[in-house]
């Protein structure tokens, strides 16, 4: 077949072997041009819809775009994404520059166990990298069809907040939705008097209701008992009981403009205060009674949950606690635990695999985005020493959506770091955190003539360089995925 391939294209051109896919009335390849561009090529008879088409002595070559991957996943539904259900742990590959799938295929495959999600996105990020969700997915498929992988991947549309991102998303194709309700959450709940808090619980003008399915009633959790104090609910609903009504419109909002089935995940990971498991069975409850479907929830857990580095915390009391949210999640569900910014905490994947029994899903975004800045400070450390001053620069700024304890001051000068030193900054926290949170700015960045100050060149290495960027890569996520299956 490759030989077949290999004596339509001039010479000079290189094919992914695993690309090679036929059809009964032809064959596809990605393909390598001399000048190190990829396409898509397609031989024998021609398809409807491909766009862009440059004809060649045989087969045309089309370019990868998000259009041309949408026909291609009409032709091959091995690169539809799929909904992932609760029968496999499941794991999030964010992909913020759009070319790191073929490395996490790679990194996945030696777990079968496990479902990768390889298109994720947050409108955050959409926002900070200026892709389109069409983009996201279509880099995913793009990467997975290079791989020949067939074993099924999701397609997570991140941290949606209002009916708004659902319909950014929504005509696309993606199979999970997370929603946050975050803006609902009252954090305060917390820190109120009882007297306080009795004003804000009156306004809920289900509150008797409330009451009935709470106060004076018995949960039975597994091996747990827990009841409610009057206080505890009051706490509860006032924290959380407009989140869940947002969740809930966001829920059926999803449903009528999604065909088919998908996954639905709640995160109220990003709040001040950890969710306490009693908070957690409240929530349930009340989604179960308005009949919303989780397939996941991201708990805001114990401890700290740093992007970019391990977490920070109490093992015992982290394990505890998880422990009592998968007997709630498993008791009203089943649903998956979902861990958000679960890169690079290696300290917890072992409670993780242990308590949950397999009902997980742990995301990660930008720590594939920091294995390319690893692979820029090898390749060119000049060019990387430039985007740290620049990242530094406008830190402050960045940090600001992101809770983290960053101490600049823990950074080596790197202008006086020797060259050979400079990946070294990729081991050190506080420099890992820069470089996490100020990937939009460096990715925008441009210069007086309106080019771009970085991206342009750090997307060039990072294609001339692929099969060294795949093996950080695998590197990098075998340390996440070992010890989770
Ligand atoms: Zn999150």
């Amino acid at each position: 077949m490759i030989k077949e391939i290999k004596k339509n294209l001039p010479s000079g051109y290189r094919i992914y072997k695993r690309s090679i896919q036929k059809t009964d009335r032809s064959t596809f390849a990605l393909v390598r041009t001399p000048e190190d561009e990829k396409y898509l090529y397609c031989l024998g008879q021609q398809y409807d819809g491909f766009q862009g088409g440059k004809r060649m002595k045989e087969g045309v070559l089309y370019p990868l775009t998000p259009n041309n991957a949408f026909i291609l996943i009409e032709i091959f539904p091995f690169l539809k994404p799929k909904s992932l259900g609760i029968n496999n742990p499941s794991f999030g590959f964010g992909d913020r520059l759009g070319v790191a799938t073929p490395g996490h295929v790679r990194a996945v495959s030696s777990h079968n166990n496990i479902i990768p999600i390889f298109a994720q996105q947050s409108i955050r990020e959409l926002e900070r990298t200026k892709r389109t969700p069409e983009e996201v997915i279509s880099c995913a498929v793009w990467g997975v069809f290079q791989e020949g992988y067939k074993d099924g991947f999701g397609a997570d549309a991140d941290h949606l907040k209002t009916l708004k991102d659902v319909d950014r998303v929504a005509p696309y194709g993606f199979t999970m939705f997370t929603c946050d309700p975050s803006e609902y959450v009252n954090s305060q709940a917390a820190v109120m008097s009882r007297k306080e808090l009795k004003k804000e619980f009156d306004v809920i003008n289900e509150r008797e209701k409330l009451e009935k399915r709470y106060v004076d009633r018995e949960f039975k959790v597994g091996s747990l008992r827990l009841k409610f104090s009057e206080e505890e609910l009051m706490r509860a609903a006032v924290k959380y009981y407009r989140a869940i009504k947002h969740a809930e419109n966001m829920y059926r909002y999803i449903k009528s403009r999604v065909k088919g089935e998908f996954d639905f995940e709640l995160s109220i990971d990003e709040t001040e205060e950890p969710t306490t498991p009693k908070q957690h069975l409240f929530i349930i409850n009340e989604l179960r009674e308005a009949e919303v479907h989780v397939t996941s929830i991201a708990p805001r857990f114990v401890g700290d949950f740093q992007k970019a580095i391990d977490y920070i915390g109490d093992l015992d009391e982290f394990a505890r606690q998880l422990e009592i949210h998968v007997e709630i999640a498993q008791a009203f569900g089943p649903y998956k635990i979902s861990v958000h910014s679960g890169s690079d905490k290696f300290s917890i994947y072992p409670l993780i695999k242990e308590y949950t029994k397999g009902l997980f899903h742990v995301k990660t975004a930008g720590t594939s985005y920091l294995e390319a800045l690893r692979l820029i400070s090898r390749i060119d450390p000049e060019f990387f020493s430039r985007i740290f001053h620049f990242a530094l620069e406008r830190f402050e700024a960045d940090r600001r959506t992101y809770a983290m304890t960053t101490d600049l001051s823990n950074i080596p000068d790197i202008d006086r770091l020797p060259v050979k030193e400079l990946p070294k900054l990729l081991e050190q926290n506080d420099a890992r955190q820069v470089l996490h949170v100020t990937y939009g700015s460096v990715l925008n960045q441009k210069d007086r003539d309106g080019n771009y100050l970085f991206k342009d060149r750090l997307m060039r290495i990072l294609n001339d360089h692929e099969e060294e960027y795949y093996e950080l890569l695998i590197r990098h996520f075998a340390r996440h995925l070992d010890p989770l299956s």
